[in-house]
Formats: structure tokens, sequence, C-alpha cells
């Protein structure tokens, strides 16, 4: 039970601009092999926070300014993308972000390349499409021209192209129907169950992450305000009340 932790985040502080202090003491652990929830409103920190794992924030001119972040026993805070992706963690971003101009095939072979070795980049290709039918049957159409859903679903499944061990999501059910949502949440638990990816993903949609996730952190205002196991935060009042939307 007592799984090895990949990632960890120390008592990290972020400033943006020099003057805007955003994240003020976040600790987090990310156990191997779990799905670990980032939680909280609008504004809580949760991109932040995962902007600040994957050194995204530069070109917001933000700036970790205390703290550390540590992946396999490793300090990660200064490598640049492409070393980061050799080192296991790679994030999916909010909004998605497709080239829209691409096939979907295009847009997740994107995914490999910081890898060689053709045989098996078109099996990982294969595996992607098991997980995500969908996209095999629009693999030949322009990304720009499929649904949300699908985009979310490219998404992920380019980021499965580098073969991470870490996978850092972003608001998946962002502006995704109800039952888009659980298909969705539904392929990360079997991602994570059958390939042992490990999560961290950041998501205002309370109830449907706990429901998938093993343990979860609520953020408000910058600050951790509660962690616990998945079950456990389900049954707390207080998440109740502020979080689930019923008391
Ligand atoms: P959301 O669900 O809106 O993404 P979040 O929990 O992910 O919310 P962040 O996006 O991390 O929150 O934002 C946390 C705070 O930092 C907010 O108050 C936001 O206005 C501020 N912030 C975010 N990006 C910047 C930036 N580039 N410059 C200044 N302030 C920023």
């Amino acid at each position: 039970k007592t799984a090895e932790t990949l990632l960890e985040v120390n008592n990290i502080e972020v400033i943006y601009n020099h003057v805007i202090l955003v994240l003020k003491g976040v600790s987090l652990s990310v156990p191997k092999g779990g799905i670990t929830a980032l939680l909280g409103g609008n504004g809580a920190g949760k991109t932040t926070t995962l902007k600040a794992i994957s050194n995204l924030l530069g070109s917001e001119r933000g700036e970790v300014t205390k703290g550390s972040i540590v992946y396999r026993g490793k300090r990660i805070q200064d490598l640049d993308p492409a070393s980061l992706v050799k080192t296991g963690v790679i994030q999916v971003m909010e909004g998605r972000h497709c080239f829209e101009h691409l096939t979907v095939e295009e847009n997740l072979m994107t995914g490999a390349y910081t890898r060689s070795g053709k045989g098996e980049i078109e099996a990982d290709l294969e595996m992607v499409y098991n997980y995500f039918p969908r996209l095999k049957v629009r693999r030949k159409s322009q990304a720009g021209y499929t649904s949300g859903g699908e985009q979310q679903m490219i998404a992920i499944g380019r980021a499965l192209m580098s073969r991470p061990e870490t996978i850092l999501l972003d608001e998946p059910s962002m502006g995704l129907a109800p039952q888009l949502v659980e298909e969705i949440f539904g392929i990360v638990k079997s991602l994570n169950e059958e390939q042992g990816a490990t999560f961290l993903l950041a998501e205002q949609n309370t109830n449907v992450a706990l429901r998938f996730a093993h343990y979860g952190y609520i953020l408000e205002s910058g600050r951790v305000v509660m962690d616990g196991e998945a079950a456990a935060l389900r049954e707390n009042p207080d998440v109740k009340e502020f979080y689930l939307g019923m008391s």
C-alpha cells in the first residue's frame, strides 16, 4: 500500500510579475500508480501548480520563488520541456491545444517527437486507438474540425505517445457534456489500471474527480486547505457543503 512517491512538491511559492503572490506554500506528493486530484474553485491555483511542476510559468511571467519540486529524488525545477518529457512527466494543458491544421493522427504523432524506434511508436499509436476508438475513426480528419470531446482525447492521446510515467492533466472536464466527462475519466481510470500511468489532475468538478481519483488535495487561494483519501473527502461534511453541492 505504501507506493513509491514519484513527484514531490515541497512548500512552493509562486509569484507572477514579481508582485502577485499566487501559491503561498503548496506541498503535495504523487505516488506511483495513483490518480491524485488537485481540487478547488476558479483561481485557487490549480493550473499554476501544474505549470510550476512542468516549468511552464516562464512564458506567463511567473516564477517559483520558494520551495522545491522533486521527481524520483531529482530536482526538476529547471528542466526544459524535452528533458522533462524524458524524465517521464508530461502535461496536458487546459483548453487542449490541438494543432488544428494537422490531422488527428499527425497530432498524436507529434507526441512522439522525443522518441526513436518506429515499431514501438506504431505500437503505441495502436494502443492509443485502442483506448480512443473514436480517434481511429477520425484519424485522417483535420483536428480543427473535431469536437471538444475528441480534442480532449487527442490531447491525452498525444501525451501518451511520449510514453510518460506521470501525466499532469489540467481540467479534463472543461466544456464537456456530462456523458463525455464520464467517458474521459473512465479512460483515465483504465489507463491507470491497465498501463500503470500515474496521474495528477486538476479539476473544478470535485464530484467526478473524487469518484475516479484515489487521493485529493483541495486548494483555496494558493494554499492546500485539506487533503485525504478520495473516499474520506467525499464523506467530509465541509467538502460536501462547499464542493459537492449538497449538504
Ligand atoms: P482555473 O480553474 O481558472 O484555471 P486555477 O485554480 O487553475 O483556476 P490559476 O489559473 O492557477 O487558478 O490562477 C490562480 C491565480 O493566479 C488567479 O488569481 C489568477 O488570476 C492568477 N494568475 C494566473 N495567471 C496569471 C498571470 N499570468 N499573471 C498574473 N496572475 C495570474
